[in-house]
Parts: C-alpha cells; sequence; structure tokens
C-alpha cells in the first residue's frame, strides 16, 4: 500500500494540518504503518504494520539530524518574491480580514522567532471561512481561518501555527516546485521579476494562481506532515507554549468531525491519521521533558 504517493492537486481550500489528522479514510484504514528506512523526501517508501513494540521507536528518526536550507532550491530571495506573488492569488480567492488577526501574528511571531528558520519575515493572515483551516506558502505566509481561531485555544492555535511555521523551515512548497514541470518556467520569471507589474508578474500571475487553485503547493505528503508535526511540537515550548496543545487541538478536530466533517472541508486519505499524529507527540513531549 502505498503510503506517500504525492497527493493529486485538489480544488479547495485545503488544509494541511486539520485534514490530515482528520481523515476520516484515513481511520478506516485497517492497520495503522510506520515509516521504516528512509530519508527525508523519498515519496516511494516502504511501510510495515504497527506492532505493539512499533510505539516505543522513534517516530521522527529521519527528521532529528535534518539540516535545512535552500540549497538546490529557489534561493530565498526568489522565494520571498514567489510568495508575494502567491499571496496576491491567495487574496483572489479568499476573503481576509483583520479578525483575531493580532492573536495570530502575536502567537504565530513567537513561534517562527524560535524556529529553525528565525531569519524569515514572516507574515500571518486570517481567512474569513466557517471552514476550520489552516495552511502556508514559500516565502513565509501563513494563512488560519476564522473557524479555527473560534475552536483553539492559545496552546493549540501556537501548534497550528509552529506546525505551519514548520513547512516553511523544512520548505515544503520549494521542494513540491522543484519537482513539477513548471519549475524552470517558474524560476526563470521570478528572476526577472522586478515589480508586480508588467508581462512577467502577468504570466506568472497566471500560472501560480492556478497552483493555487489546484492546491498544488499546500498540499503536503504523509511525510512532511510528519515533519511539520516534529518541527512545531519542538518550537512550541521554546516559544512559551504547552506542547500538550497540539494534542488536545488533535482531539477537537476529531470531534468536530464525528459532529459535522463539513466544517472541516476537504478531506483527503494519503495523510497521517489523527490516532498515529497523537501518539507520535505523546511521543515526543515524552523525550523533550526527559532531555530537559
Ligand atoms: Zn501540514
Amino acid at each position: 500500500m502505498s503510503q506517500v504517493s504525492r497527493p493529486k492537486p485538489r480544488v479547495a481550500l485545503l488544509t494541511c494540518l486539520i485534514s490530515g489528522m482528520l481523515s476520516l479514510a484515513a481511520n478506516s484504514i485497517p492497520s495503522l504503518t510506520v515509516r521504516a528506512h528512509t530519508v527525508p523526501r523519498n515519496d516511494s517508501l516502504s511501510s510495515q504494520p504497527l506492532s505493539t513494540s512499533a510505539q516505543f521507536d522513534d517516530p521522527y528518526s529521519d527528521f532529528r539530524n535534518a539540516r535545512y536550507s535552500n540549497a538546490g532550491l529557489l534561493n530565498e530571495r526568489d522565494e520571498v518574491k514567489l510568495g508575494t506573488q502567491l499571496h496576491r492569488e491567495v487574496t483572489k480567492k479568499f476573503n481576509l480580514t483583520d479578525a483575531g488577526l493580532d492573536r495570530v501574528e502575536r502567537i504565530g511571531q513567537g513561534c517562527a522567532k524560535t524556529s529553525l528558520r528565525p531569519g524569515l519575515l514572516y507574515k500571518f493572515h486570517v481567512i474569513q471561512s466557517r471552514e476550520i483551516n489552516g495552511f502556508s506558502l514559500p516565502g513565509g505566509h501563513i494563512y488560519v481561518t476564522t473557524a479555527l481561531l473560534r475552536l483553539a485555544n492559545e496552546n493549540e492555535l501556537a501548534s497550528v501555527l509552529a506546525h505551519e511555521v514548520g513547512h516553511i523551515v523544512a520548505r515544503h512548497s520549494l521542494k513540491t516546485l522543484k519537482a513539477s514541470q513548471e519549475y524552470d518556467d517558474i524560476a526563470k520569471q521570478l528572476g526577472e521579476l522586478t515589480g508586480v507589474a508588467g508581462d512577467v508578474a502577468r504570466d506568472l500571475g497566471v500560472a501560480l494562481g492556478q497552483m493555487i487553485g489546484a492546491g498544488f503547493l499546500t498540499v503536503h505528503s504523509r511525510d512532511e506532515e510528519r515533519e511539520a508535526d516534529f518541527l512545531g511540537v519542538r518550537t512550541m515550548p521554546r516559544a512559551g507554549f504547552d506542547p500538550q496543545g497540539m494534542i488536545t487541538m488533535f482531539q477537537k478536530l476529531q470531534r468536530v468531525e464525528e459532529q459535522d466533517s463539513n466544517l472541516l472541508g476537504t478531506l483527503f486519505s494519503d495523510h497521517p491519521d489523527a490516532g498515529e499524529r497523537i501518539e507520535n507527540t505523546r511521543y515526543e513531549i515524552a523525550r523533550m521533558k526527559r532531555n530537559r
């Protein structure tokens, strides 16, 4: 069973954290799986059934010694340009609001500063929506919905934001872009781009608008979700938040799903399920306490 095939582009406001946690389809898969010997970004992973002893294995062993940089990807200057262009496309598709923005900014910047990529300028945004959702884009743009803000307390919101910062630290969307057919064209156009007007910006806008619409850069593999969870939960205490908030966030979302799964937007099956993510988070919290 292929667990981590690259998700197909989907047309919807896409959740990386939430729908991943709450996928009904994933919950219905009879056996949980854990990853065997893999390297980050290897999307053709072997998997094996979860045995009773497997829960004591380190679920994040592949990520512990990872070093992150833009090497081999878009350089950071072009990444920021890409983020600016993508954000313009997001503003065309979604209603952004100032409601709750101060809170998101305060908690989000705290997580960003204590992340493994503190030098980037992060920009937090709130989308007016009754869908509970959150996602991030290259260049430091992070989005959460008003419905998520209503649901989450401080520590829980921090868990979502720290997870999204984790995707940016690990350059997940940049890696997705790099592997795409459009990469060479987009990289060339970004290199030529000097402002937001003109033919280059217009052509790029069309291509990037299609990418946003298809969710191409906001959908992540199971492996990338695990890595963002790992980076997020480790950031939380450094930023002054209780990492238990990640567990209670998962649990709240599980309850919402039981009551009205429509509130969670598009669900998809190729992500770690909530049970696995809760177990992994518990593992990491215990490990952080031991090593304190
Ligand atoms: Zn995610």
